[in-house]
């Protein structure tokens, strides 16, 4: 039986400014207290380790309030629990949570969600295709983008976590030709071989404005943005009259201190009745039930495939995050503990 009375955990020790090296973190190994009534105790099995992390590190004004200096990195895990004072949550039970960049997490019960498990799968599909990114992929698709049937799509970012999960979603709802785009020509050869997209390319090879027009001669109906800059600007050149953007990130100027150009090509919104639509999925989590439903009936199906590329250790949390944000990941990347 593993110690479970101390954690390893993982804290911002100074904001980065650009791209964030092991120098703007700190791991610390820290005895736990007692646990109170109410509480549990969680050995975490996987860590989810997400974009959106770094605009947390920076302290500017966003959806979620930026971390802490000195504070743990807090996010997605997964994890067993190991100690409980709470009726309803008892030892051995597999519970989702937010409390993050950690081996071992404890606080009130009411932090940690009970999730069943499901035969066959890992708990870890619980933070991608079957959680927060693959909800993300069906809201924008659905809610944001309101894809119709025979639509052409455009999803960028297409061999991540979303972007997988959002490629197989559009298949399931009917699109007439998928397209994707991504930074190795093994991503490009997966998205049509395992995520149902009918092409692909690789946006280093050339312009992305000629790169799109030559997989979508027709035009794009929807754009599904995980990227934004040079990707945005080719969908916005792409477009037929009456086409919708789900704008889900915008990965490509995270890690940039120069502000990021606009496109030159904003005309096109007036001139062809475009609809560029942010989102973020907490204000959407009332599409949970209805995700699940569907997302599992798929599955059962045989319907959805996934990769995870996943990196072993608490104290390699950091380079996962860091690998991530360059790209080092097919689908989802996590931590195992
Ligand atoms: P991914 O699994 O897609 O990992 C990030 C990927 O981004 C990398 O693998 C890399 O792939 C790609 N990338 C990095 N830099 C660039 C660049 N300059 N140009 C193009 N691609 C780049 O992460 P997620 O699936 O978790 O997230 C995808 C996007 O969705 C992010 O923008 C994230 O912020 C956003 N998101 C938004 C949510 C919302 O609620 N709105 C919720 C969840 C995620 P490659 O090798 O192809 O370059």
């Amino acid at each position: 039986m593993t110690d479970t009375s101390t954690a390893t955990r993982i804290l911002l020790d100074s904001r980065p400014v650009g791209w964030p090296t092991p120098e703007n973190f700190r791991i610390e190994e820290v005895a736990l207290p007692e646990l109170e009534a109410g509480q549990v105790r969680v050995r975490n099995e996987f860590l989810s380790v997400d974009p959106y992390m770094r605009g947390r590190m920076s302290d500017a004004r966003s959806y979620v309030a930026p971390y802490a200096l000195g504070a743990q990195i807090t996010g997605g895990a997964i994890g067993r629990v190991v100690a409980s004072r709470v009726d309803g949550m008892p030892e051995g039970s597999v519970v989702l949570h937010q409390h993050g960049w950690s081996d071992v997490v404890q606080g009130d019960a009411a932090t940690f969600r009970i999730v069943p498990d499901i035969p066959g799968l890992p708990l870890s599909v619980r933070l991608h295709v079957l959680g927060m990114t693959g909800m993300t992929a069906y809201v924008g698709l659905t809610r944001i983008a309101a894809l119709r049937e025979g639509e052409t799509v455009f999803i960028s970012g297409a061999a991540g976590a979303v972007g997988t999960a959002a490629g197989q979603i559009a298949r399931h709802l009917g699109a007439g030709r998928v397209i994707g785009s991504a930074g190795t020509p093994e991503k490009v050869a997966l998205l049509t071989q395992k995520y149902g997209y009918d092409a692909g390319f690789d946006y280093h090879d050339g312009d992305v404005r000629e790169l799109l027009a030559q997989a979508a001669p027709e035009g794009i109906d929807v754009f599904f943005d995980n990227v934004g800059g040079d990707h945005l600007q080719a969908a916005l050149a792409s477009f037929r009259d009456g086409g919708r953007a789900a704008l889900c990130g915008a990965i490509s100027s995270y890690n940039t201190t120069d502000r990021a150009a606009g496109p030159d090509n904003m005309a096109n919104l007036i001139t062809r009745g475009l609809t560029l639509r942010g989102f973020t999925l907490g204000d959407h989590l009332d599409l949970s039930a209805e995700f699940q439903q569907r997302m599992t009936g798929w599955f059962e199906d045989g319907g959805i495939v996934y990769d995870e590329t996943i990196v072993d250790g608490i104290e390699n949390t950091v380079q996962a995050f860091l690998d991530m944000m360059r790209g080092g990941n097919i689908g989802k990347m996590l931590v195992r503990i």
